[in-house]
């Protein structure tokens, strides 16, 4: 059977203009396509995975053919619950490579019956990360134009909450 199903796992923390851009192709590319905020215990988190999920789902609210959810188990697990035969992931040039290919290595011996599929990052994303957004973010840059208005907001939500 051709997969009509994908899902495109991350941590999202917290989602860039790169994430959005890899998720709206893909969105065209797939019948359905799962956006999954996987819950890593070991990293520390700027935003909670259901707050990310708010921000996800408000910023690709036009894309009815994607959903976003939060998982805390393996990839591959919810993969099969949900019927896709695609593992999809956003690959930017150099610093992704070695990582992507040992994940989906990982993902492949776990699963083989599912496909890892690279994705190409758009020339205009390919230093856009989300680890160098939350260091911006702690030194109060104005990062408005790497993410979508939902992170601003919540972003500004947060640093009122700790000023109070
Ligand atoms: P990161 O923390 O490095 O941004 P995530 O785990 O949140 O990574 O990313 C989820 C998926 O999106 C991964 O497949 C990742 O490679 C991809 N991705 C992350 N940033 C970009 C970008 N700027 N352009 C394209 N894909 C990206």
């Amino acid at each position: 059977m051709i997969p009509s199903v994908a899902v495109l796992p991350g941590s999202f923390d917290p989602p860039t203009n790169g994430h959005i851009d890899i998720i709206r192709r893909a969105s065209s590319l797939f019948e359905k396509l799962y956006v999954v905020i996987g819950v890593n215990k070991s990293k520390k988190h700027l935003f909670q995975p259901e707050e990310i999920c708010g921000m996800l789902r408000e910023t690709l609210e036009d894309k009815k053919n994607v959903e976003v959810s939060v998982w805390d188990g393996l990839i591959v697990d919810f993969a099969k619950k949900h019927n896709a035969g695609v593992i999809l992931r956003g690959v930017r040039p150099l610093a992704d490579f070695s990582y992507e290919f040992e994940l989906a290595e990982t993902n492949m011996k776990i699963c083989p019956e599912i496909e890892v599929v690279f994705l190409p990052a758009s020339s205009e994303y390919f230093f856009t990360r989300s680890s160098s957004i939350r260091e911006m973010i702690s030194f109060g840059v104005d990062i408005s134009a790497l993410v979508p208005p939902a992170v601003v907001r919540a972003v500004k939500m947060q640093k009122n909450c700790q000023l109070r």
